[in-house]
């Protein structure tokens, strides 16, 4: 623009120059007047040139002057209107001749007030001086038009001859002026208004102006400002500071943009202030314009942001963890890590699915749909074979990344969880192998809490206790036992609690929830925490109630063992003595009295002379007597020998019918004397039997002299033989007094006598019948007997038949 004015301006000095010289030379011509260097004028083909250059010229400069952009008027020396061109006509809006010859002054275009400044100016430039003035008219046609009117003398030869006028049209301009002032007015409420502070200062940081929102912070009203520096409003370092940059920006005269602290109101912000330096007319700077405005805020968020960066940068590229961004499409937009062969730079642009199993990329596309649709965050776990990696399981989480409503990217945040996996998976194998133990054992694994609790117990609890498990978690042990043997164990819980030792076999009862009682043989370890604080006990029970049951049962019989066998030992020496009693009896007494009934048996037999009668029946008592204890002895011996198996049995056919005969026979005196029948009811053709003799002849013999013994006089006593099966069956059967049901259970017994007076009337040993059962069994038969109270008694005995028969002998 200002450049523009100056081009104007010269060309306009130009022209004038030109016009003058084109007028003066015309001029000089119509007179007649030669103009040096202008024409030649001694040579008339060069003086004909010359005329022509000189018309040439003329033309030239008239067609300068009618089209010229600005208008030309030429005036004389009073003010007539010599000639006008053509935009001077538009100008006015007339024609020539309308204008040639008149007074400007009564063109009837100027405003009367400007009339006076007009012809001032005339005589101005007649004076000699250039004049230039602004005028408003309104020309013949009705237009108005501000013009600039510049004017200046043309003297011809020292004299003032014309006057011409440049008349340029600046209505645009002028029009344009009248908006700016409009919009300057607007700028100054804008200035006044807009959120910035601007201030105005001189060349020492003196304030010049301000706006009313930098006065507000200052605490005055805007034109309080002048005159005032930085000093009465910051604190000196702050205040030293700005008029360092004012200094600054002053020197350098370039514009600069500060970030900066700022205090209003005593609290400390940051600001963006412009400083520009202001210059003068001549480019000096001559104070300086500021602008600033509160960036606190922005800072404050750009802080946030790159906090928010720095966490990002640290998160991504010191977690072990794979981050990525992923777009809704499952294209990896973002990846902070090189996988094996997968750096960045492959994977960013590429599908995450392509980086999966077949069967793994569904599970994962399903949670990034799921994710993109419900914008909540989700997880999975997934594996993945990375080339020069091998296979790497990833728990992955999916959180959308939200901007506004929509979301466009998700991060996934990947941890590599492989070697925790196989620590799992081993854990897992270890822990089914445990349960499998724990669940087919025998015994029952438990745990309690510290207060004894169960907080388990294995399914083996029902095969011993009764209960599902169940039933039992959650209650106190104590519940399952009986009342003397809660108080047993929770002293003992206490002991051991108190030194979280462990225990082993200790016996405990339970009861069976049938009622029964259990006994468990229990071991335990403390179950501690982190710290060493005792939180339970585990351990193992063990049903050994039919245990316990057998030992104490073995422990009984031993016992019983042992007893039996000290008796036995007690008996053996017994027997020992005894043993030795009898030998003693049988030879110190036997031995004697052999010979004291032989020697009376002599003495009788061969009647003694001076032998008196009296004598003779007293040698007859010695006789009857020392038989008897002889026969004492002799069966006190048979049995010793019996029982010791010393005896040597002779088994031989024998006829019974004979022997029962011959016994009878023998022992008729005896029943004689008591008046006692003894009646015999014995088969002829009996068969043999298989037997010693002597032995059998014992039995009849004791058997009949019972029957004798205790039978009333003038009785009388049966004995019958018959076959029975594969034996010969013989009774002694008596009408004697018979044997009562109390004793009836020991009469074969050693020693047995059922009545004390009758045996001590009989003089018996208890011995007899004793003897019988053992030579009977001897002889493979059987003995037995039937007896009823008052009536009588049957003594029988069987032998086995011979296989001899009668006659074969
Ligand atoms: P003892 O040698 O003392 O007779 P035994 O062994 O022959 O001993 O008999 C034992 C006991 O059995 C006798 O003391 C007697 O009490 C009873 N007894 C034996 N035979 C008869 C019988 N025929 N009638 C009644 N009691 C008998």
């Amino acid at each position: 623009m200002y450049k523009g004015v100056l081009r104007k301006k010269y060309m306009v000095e130009k022209m004038k120059e030109r016009l003058k010289d084109v007028h003066m030379k015309t001029n000089l011509r119509k007179s007649g007047i030669k103009i040096a260097g202008d024409v030649r004028e001694v040579d008339i083909t060069e003086r004909k040139k010359a005329e022509e250059s000189l018309r040439d010229a003329e033309e030239k400069a008239k067609s300068i002057f009618e089209k010229a952009n600005d208008g030309i008027v030429y005036l004389s020396k009073f003010g007539e209107i010599l000639d006008v061109n053509e935009k001077a006509l538009e100008i006015f809006g007339g024609t020539k001749n309308e204008l040639l010859g008149k007074h400007f002054t009564r063109l009837n275009i100027f405003s009367i007030k400007d009339i006076p400044t007009l012809l001032g100016n005339l005589k101005k430039i007649i004076s000699g001086k250039d004049a230039l003035m602004n005028t408003q008219i309104k020309n013949k046609k009705g237009r108005e038009f501000f013009l600039e009117c510049s004017a200046s003398l043309i003297k011809k030869n020292g004299k003032i001859s014309n006057i011409i006028a440049i008349i340029r049209d600046i209505t645009e301009r002028k029009q344009a002026e009248a908006v700016l002032k409009e919009s300057e007015k607007k700028y100054r409420t804008l200035v006044e208004n807009i959120p910035q502070k601007i201030f105005l200062k001189d060349r020492n940081s003196v304030y010049i102006s301000c706006n009313e929102n930098y006065a507000w912070d200052l605490k005055i009203k805007a034109d309080e400002i002048a005159g005032k520096t930085d000093y009465e409003f910051y604190p000196k370092k702050l205040a030293e500071k700005y008029r360092a940059d004012d200094k600054r920006v002053m020197k350098s005269g370039k514009i600069e943009d500060i970030e900066e602290e700022y205090i209003p109101d005593g609290e400390k912000t940051f600001v963006h202030t412009i400083k520009v330096p202001v210059k003068g007319e001549r480019g000096n700077v001559i104070g300086m314009l500021g602008i600033f405005w509160d960036i606190t805020e922005k800072r404050k968020a750009e802080n946030e942001i790159q906090k928010g960066k720095e966490k990002w940068t640290s998160l991504t590229e010191n977690t072990d963890d794979i981050i990525m961004i992923v777009d809704d499409k499952g294209v990896i937009q973002y990846i902070n890590k090189t996988l094996g062969n997968y750096t960045p730079e492959k994977t960013v642009g590429t599908p995450i699915y392509n980086y999966v199993p077949k069967e793994q990329a569904s599970t994962m596309m399903k949670h990034l749909e799921k994710v993109f649709k419900t914008s909540e965050a989700d997880s999975y776990g997934i594996s993945s074979n990375i080339p020069k990696v091998g296979t790497v399981w990833f728990n992955t989480k999916v959180v959308p990344i939200k901007n506004g409503k929509k979301i466009k990217d998700v991060i996934m945040i990947s941890a590599n969880v492989t070697k925790r996996r196989i620590i799992e998976e081993n854990l897992k194998k270890s822990e089914e192998k445990f349960r499998n133990m724990v669940e087919t054992t025998s015994d029952c694994i438990w745990e309690v809490d510290k207060n004894g609790v169960y907080t388990y117990v294995s399914p083996k609890i029902k095969d011993i206790l009764g209960y599902e498990p169940e039933e039992i978690v959650g209650k106190p042990q104590f519940d399952f036992m009986p009342k003397d043997e809660v108080k047993k164990i929770v002293n003992f819980f206490k002991k051991i609690k108190k030194n979280r030792k462990p225990f082993a076999s200790l016996e405990n009862w339970n009861v069976h929830k049938n009622g029964t009682r259990v006994l468990l043989e229990t071991s335990g370890v403390p179950l501690l925490d982190e710290r060493g604080n005792l939180i339970g006990y585990r351990g193992i029970g063990r049903n050994i109630t039919e245990r316990k049951r057998m030992e104490e049962k073995i422990e009984h019989t031993t016992m019983g063992y042992l007893q039996q066998s000290e008796e036995i030992e007690k008996l053996k020496s017994l027997d020992k003595e005894k043993d030795e009693f009898l030998n003693l009896m049988t030879h110190e007494l036997r031995t004697p009295l052999t010979s004291i009934i032989g020697m009376t048996e002599i003495l009788l037999s061969k009647k003694l002379d001076g032998l008196t009668n009296e004598q003779s029946k007293s040698l007859n008592i010695v006789l009857d007597e020392s038989m008897h204890l002889k026969k004492i002895i002799n069966r006190i011996l048979t049995v010793v020998r019996l029982e010791k198996g010393k005896i040597e049995i002779e088994m031989k056919p024998l006829d019974i019918s004979n022997i029962i005969e011959a016994t009878v026979k023998s022992l008729k005196s005896m029943a004689d004397e008591r008046d006692i029948n003894i009646a015999l009811e014995v088969p002829e053709k009996l068969p043999l039997v298989k037997a010693d003799k002597g032995y059998v002849v014992e039995v009849l013999n004791n058997l009949i002299d019972n029957a004798i013994k205790f039978s009333p006089r003038k009785s009388e006593i049966i004995v019958s033989a018959g076959v029975k099966g594969k034996h010969v069956l013989i009774k002694v059967k008596d009408n004697g007094i018979g044997i009562d049901e109390k004793s009836k259970p020991h009469i074969f017994e050693k020693f047995y006598q059922s009545d004390m007076s009758i045996s001590k009337m009989y003089g018996g040993t208890g011995l007899g019948l004793y003897a019988c059962k053992l030579i009977i069994q001897k002889m493979k038969g059987d003995s037995g007997f039937t007896s009823s109270v008052g009536k009588g008694s049957t003594f029988y005995f069987s032998l086995p038949i011979s296989k001899i028969k009668r006659g074969e002998v």
